[in-house]
């Protein structure tokens, strides 16, 4: 694989070179930044290079119970003395800063995720619009009066914040993954603790800073950098109301039974093996390209990625042969480098991970269509190029685990009801995907796929808007639309007898 030459650290500009060579970075609780309780710290890592870009505070529970203690400080105090207007025109105002910062905050993400700079760029807009967008429901949270039967009753109902949030994210879209859960919880009145993930946690401290510099009160945007153990740790903090979680399924059930015996408010957004499928009317050049994209946007990290494609079998040949010279034609490279379309993956971890199951889907069998080297040459970057598997079994560990990489198994399929019924043969339910030109079928398949997300001649459309979220080991509850802002919200019965 040709890995193309290192662009690092040096391409920065100079805001984001101060940031990163500002010294250690530091926790962020109650609009002071303060080292770990323990003064432990991590170190995070460029994945094009595998060099240290920074230090950074290793959270532990003090910290935790810290943070959250400010957090109720502010629910408790200047977040609740905002009205809906005033807590509307900051969320608007931190939307101007996170644009005017975009550049930087482009740049960080690209250096600490590994993402083209172009993706990240599209990240941070997508950013602001999401806080855009929650910006405008302060003021659009009503309650009800309620019709009830007894005499001389008023009955109605009021929203209120359900109180400090808890909000853990991953690494593949560290600050957009981010603003899926900071923004419906401003938007409700909520205070924060926020814990980016250790791989991934500059541009959450940048967001920090920029949520005190819009006018937030100390208190209400509070960021625990640190790993597992610093979100374990939150999500075991008494003074925590709701935890909000994207990553694993595995951590997912983890976090999801401990909420259960705390009865904390959770919501979780967790994996998916989302299966693609090419009906025999597809437009074949939109379905292709947009299968390609579905698959290996971000280098295959994404909990929505289209992993599992099935092809009738008619078409099967020609739809690999495609994918495959798309494949091989793919520029793999540092993030910062402007040739870059596929960069490194997020860490050695995620690299071991991925080599590993291309090695498990060669031992079982299947072959090789395109990729399936992975190589940490050229500076020791956990580069991974487009890997295509064909002669695929549905039992194989490739075809059945998310490997969250760039590697996309092709199984050939004969009738719409086979295909629906083994695309369904999985724990998951996040997304899925289907390129015909029948309407008919369209909608047919549409309603028989179990996901929470389903595209049509498209792969991954979304919007502040529209509800996202999973069926079965996918997830529970919804992020983005108002079915967000709901699990920021409790819901008071207020009876006064006249
Ligand atoms: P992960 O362990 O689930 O991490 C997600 C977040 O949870 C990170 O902030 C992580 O912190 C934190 N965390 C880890 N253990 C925790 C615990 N016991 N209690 C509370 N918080 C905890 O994911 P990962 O290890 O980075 O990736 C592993 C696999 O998860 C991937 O290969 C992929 O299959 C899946 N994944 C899914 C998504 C998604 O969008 N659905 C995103 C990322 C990964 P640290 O990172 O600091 O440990
Ligand atoms: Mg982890």
């Amino acid at each position: 694989m040709a890995v193309m030459a290192t662009a690092t650290a040096d391409a920065l500009s100079p805001a984001a070179r101060e940031f990163v060579d500002s010294g250690p970075k530091r926790l962020l609780i109650g609009g002071e930044h303060a080292e770990a309780a323990d003064g432990r710290t991590f170190e995070t890592i460029d994945p094009a290079t595998a060099e240290v870009i920074c230090e950074v505070a290793l959270g532990g529970s003090e910290d935790a119970a810290r943070a959250a203690a400010a957090a109720r400080g502010a629910l408790e105090g200047p977040l609740r003395k905002l009205n809906a207007a005033k807590r509307s025109s900051l969320m608007y105002a931190l939307a101007e800063l996170i644009k005017a910062n975009g550049a930087e905050l482009a740049e960080l993400e690209s250096l600490d995720n590994g993402k083209p700079l172009a993706a990240a760029k599209g990240d941070i807009a997508a950013t602001v619009n999401h806080l855009r967008y929650y910006a405008g429901w302060p003021t659009k949270i009503e309650g009800e009066t309620i019709p009830v039967s007894a005499r001389d009753v008023l009955c109605y109902t009021v929203r209120e914040p359900v109180g400090v949030c808890a909000q853990i994210v991953p690494w593949n879209f560290p600050l957009l993954m981010g603003m899926w859960k900071v923004a419906p919880a401003l938007a409700a009145g909520c205070p924060i603790v926020f814990k980016p993930a250790e791989q991934t946690p500059l541009t959450a401290l940048r967001l920090g800073e920029l949520a005190l510099e819009a006018g937030f009160p100390e208190g209400a945007l509070n960021v625990l950098t640190g790993d597992g153990t610093t979100g374990s740790a939150l999500v075991d903090e008494p003074g925590v109301d709701k935890v909000a979680f994207t990553g694993s399924t595995e951590v997912g059930r983890e976090i999801g039974a401990k909420c259960g015996r705390s009865l904390k408010r959770v919501t979780l957004e967790l994996g998916g093996k989302s299966p693609n499928i090419i009906l025999p009317d597809a437009d074949l050049d939109r379905a292709i390209k947009g299968s390609y994209e579905g698959i290996y946007f971000n280098s295959g990290q994404a909990c929505n990625a289209g992993s599992r494609l099935f092809v009738e079998r008619d078409l099967f040949d020609e739809v690999t042969e495609r994918l495959a010279d798309y494949a091989r034609e793919a520029k793999v490279g540092p993030g910062l480098d402007p040739d870059t379309q596929l960069g490194p993956l997020v860490s050695q971890e995620q690299f071991d991970r991925v080599k590993g199951y291309i090695d498990s889907g060669v031992q079982e069998g299947a072959e090789l269509a395109a990729g399936g080297s992975p190589d940490s040459a050229d500076g020791g970057g956990y580069f991974v190029e487009p890997t295509l598997f064909v002669g695929v079994e549905d039992s194989m560990r490739i075809a059945r685990e998310e490997i969250f990489g760039p590697v996309l198994v092709a199984m050939p399929f004969d009738d719409l009801e086979e295909v629906a019924r083994r695309a369904n043969d999985t724990e998951y339910g996040l997304a899925a995907g289907l390129w015909t030109r029948d309407v008919s079928n369209a909608h047919k398949l549409a309603s028989m796929l179990q996901a929470g997300n389903v595209y049509v001649n498209t792969w991954g459309g979304g919007d502040p808007a529209a509800p996202f979220g999973g069926y079965k080991a996918s997830g529970i509850g919804r992020e983005k639309g108002h079915a967000n802002l709901d699990a920021y919200l409790e819901t008071k019965t207020v009876w006064v007898q006249l």
